[in-house]
């Protein structure tokens, strides 16, 4: 049974705490440790591992005081070079190359974003749950089989994003550079549509947008598509 606890999401911070009953784990620390451990409620000490998807600070801000606190954090050789942080709690791990966290089989995958070496999680629990986190990426190269629960960027939507440069709110160039970084409502519906949805019992629409994107209209669009259970958080 995986539980999905989200302590932080959106630019400002990204953090949340994911378990299978055996072993808990820390996707991103975009916000303090303070903040985690108020959100956890100091219970942190059974937390297993960190894992950090790329080298933007509302992902990665606390890793040198998760570090310092004893977690080990895995991200990729790119991302620990441009993070720039010498720690021996902090590791990189290779694309495509499977490891284990306690009950969890971990294999990060690269994915499309504006920083060194961005990766996506694919964590398969040993109790049989499958677990998909991609953030930050504005498409998916990969196909992925039998997850049971989904943790997708849901940034923007594309008709949103164009009225709002077309008004004026959003600058133009950020246009391009959202489009180039970020997932897009438009661009998740393809994503699952090409996916075998079969098995999933949740989707967590992650890292919405303050001003392209619309909550509801996000939650409806997608679980009109699927027939599946839907989280905002
Ligand atoms: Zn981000
Ligand atoms: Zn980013």
């Amino acid at each position: 049974m995986i539980e999905i606890n989200t302590l932080a999401t959106g630019s400002t911070g990204n953090c949340y705490w994911v378990s299978d009953g055996s072993t808990s784990l820390l996707l991103e620390c975009g916000i303090s440790f303070k903040a985690i451990q108020k959100a956890l409620n100091f219970r942190t000490s059974d937390i297993e591992g960190v894992l950090v998807t790329h080298e933007h600070k509302d992902h990665c801000k606390a890793v040198q005081e998760v570090a310092d606190r004893g977690l080990d954090i895995y991200m990729s050789p790119g991302t620990k070079e441009a993070l720039g942080i010498q720690h021996h709690r902090i590791r990189a791990v290779e694309n495509k190359k499977q490891f284990q966290l306690g009950t969890w089989t971990i294999l990060p995958f690269d994915t499309e974003h504006d920083t060194a070496e961005p990766f996506g999680f694919l964590l398969a629990s040993q109790s049989g749950g499958k677990l998909l986190f991609l953030t930050d990426t504005y498409y998916c190269r990969y196909k992925f089989k039998g997850i049971t629960h989904l943790m997708i960027e849901c940034n923007y939507s594309y008709k949103i994003l164009s009225e709002n440069v077309n008004s004026g709110r959003t600058p133009g160039f950020l246009k391009k550079r959202v489009m180039k970084s970020h997932f897009s409502l438009e661009n998740v519906l393809e994503f699952l549509k090409a996916n075998d949805l079969s098995k999933v019992q949740e989707i967590h629409l992650l890292h919405l947008s303050d001003s392209n994107s619309n909550e509801q209209e996000f939650k409806q669009a997608v679980q009109a598509a699927t027939g599946k259970l839907v989280y905002v958080p």
